[in-house]
């Protein structure tokens, strides 16, 4: 399989060196040349697979002809092995129309394990096998961080230097990212928030003397391995429902950033009947807007109980307009020089039609979210994090009568204790939460400058 760049300028590339290049050269990001299409029988065939032999049947179709299968094979199970659930993705049934997808059985109780686990692990092996350097960097609004320093800390050959809006991430999340004292494993905490954080990144990224000078790699959604990683459990729990019978499965996804759902929109591509693809989003709602109106806007910013989706640019989001625009990379080129220009892509017309065809969409209020909190404590006995309760609000609006609908739990509820308090529900944290709390924390804290960062990443990277 090969991979081309969404914005038409960069030759092909094999997946190994589509990994390594993150952002594409143009500016754009990388997408397969073919999407590889699954056969309904092929689909059922996969009923019976646990979730590392999905993960390694959808993966051997972009990845065979470079990674051969055994090696494939003993990364997969490495990097689940590290899971506190055999399932790995366990499906919880709440009622008869909602089910709910927990994703946050990994190292750090979020879904970004899911692909980063996989991550360090094939970065681990692509510093063997090539012998590349491997110095990552990356900006998080507080799980993706904590989940790729999980993901390859005490590796051999790779460094890793992770930026967070300083004092803007949860308790939890800090402790995850600061307490590990491995030596290839630098923390700046930046003055500022995670849209700033991510655009110094992006600079940097699209410098290419600076990025080849330092071996930067990315671990951000724009990485498409990460993408590929999440459609696994897009699969699984569609295939593990079983034959609902009549009833169609939708999936509501709580989004920031735009990746993991744009994973449900590939494995949609790849044949996968997933109903309706429910986008959930917090006050920072750029992305229901869009659904809604047409406009793609990056507006003000609100820091809300669920502050992973605190993002106002979804990253993404171009991976859907190329196809949007039927993988036409001069016209996506064009929306996107608009977008530089005026603040803004507009879509209208039969564009239009097929976004409200492609997605639902529901921006949920801080209070609302506080409220299902409660009501599914109070119901079901089942505590939600914030993140997941947005996105279980969006099935309450969208989910239709002969339907099921498969809510992903993107983080565990003790990860953000801040928001579940002002519920009133005391819930207790899992061992390795309250053990974060004794350990010394190791960070730097920089101001909003991209010269003071770079002098850090100079020091750092060496
Ligand atoms: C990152 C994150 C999200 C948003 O995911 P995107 O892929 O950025 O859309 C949602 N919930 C939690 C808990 C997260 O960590």
């Amino acid at each position: 399989m090969e991979y081309i760049s969404t914005r038409g300028n960069v030759e092909a590339r094999g997946f190994i060196d589509t990994v390594l290049m993150g952002l594409a050269d143009d500016g754009g990001l990388m997408v397969p040349v073919q999407i590889p299409v699954i056969s309904p029988d092929m689909l059922e065939e996969w009923r019976k697979l646990s979730f590392q032999e999905l993960f390694l049947e959808i993966f051997s179709h972009y990845t065979n002809d470079e990674i051969p299968y055994d090696d494939l094979k003993e990364m997969v199970y490495t990097s689940y092995g590290n899971f506190r659930a055999p399932e790995v993705t366990p499906l919880h049934k709440v009622n008869d129309s909602l089910y709910v997808l927990e994703l946050f059985h990994g190292p750090t109780f979020a879904f970004k394990d899911v692909a980063l686990q996989f991550m360090g692990e094939l970065y681990s092996y692509i510093a063997k096998v090539r012998g590349e350097i491997i110095h990552i960097l990356g900006a998080t609004s507080g799980d993706t961080g904590a989940a790729a320093i999980q993901g390859v800390r005490g590796k051999e050959g790779i460094k890793i230097c992770i930026l967070h809006p300083h004092n803007k991430v949860s308790k939890v999340q800090e402790l995850q990212m600061t307490t590990v004292d491995d030596s290839n494993v630098l923390n700046l905490s930046v003055e500022g928030n995670f849209d700033d954080c991510q655009k110094v990144i992006k600079e940097l990224f699209a410098d290419l003397d600076f990025k080849g000078k330092y071996h930067l790699r990315a671990i951000n959604s724009i990485n498409f391995v990460r993408i590929l990683a999440q459609t696994v459990y897009y699969f699984y729990a569609y295939l593990q429902i079983g034959n609902s019978g009549s009833k169609k499965i939708n999936i509501s996804v709580p989004s920031g950033n735009f990746g993991n759902i744009f994973s449900g929109f590939l494995a949609q591509k790849m044949g996968l009947p997933i109903n309706k693809l429910i986008i959930a989003t917090n006050e920072n709602n750029i992305l229901e807007r869009f659904v809604l109106t047409g406009e793609y806007k990056p507006g003000g910013f609100t820091s809300t109980y669920s502050p992973s989706m605190d993002i106002q640019v979804a990253s993404n989001f171009e991976r859907y307009l190329y196809y949007l625009l039927d993988e036409d990379a001069v016209k996506l080129s064009e929306y996107m020089a608009g977008l530089a220009a005026d603040g803004k892509i507009t879509v209208d017309g039969e564009l239009f039609a097929r976004v409200q065809a492609d997605f639902a969409a529901l921006g949920v209020k801080n209070q609302q979210c506080l409220d299902i909190i409660g009501k599914y404590q109070q119901e079901y006995s089942y505590l939600l994090d914030p993140h997941t309760a947005c996105g279980i609000a969006a099935y309450e609006a969208f989910g239709g009568p002969d339907e099921v609908t498969v809510t992903f739990a993107t983080a565990h509820p003790a990860k953000f204790d801040e928001a579940i308090a002002l519920t009133g529900i005391k819930q207790e944290f899992p061992a390795p939460i309250s053990a974060l709390f004794e350990m010394p924390q190791h960070m730097t804290v920089v101001e909003h400058d991209k010269a003071a960062i770079v002098r850090e990443l100079q020091a750092f990277y060496g």
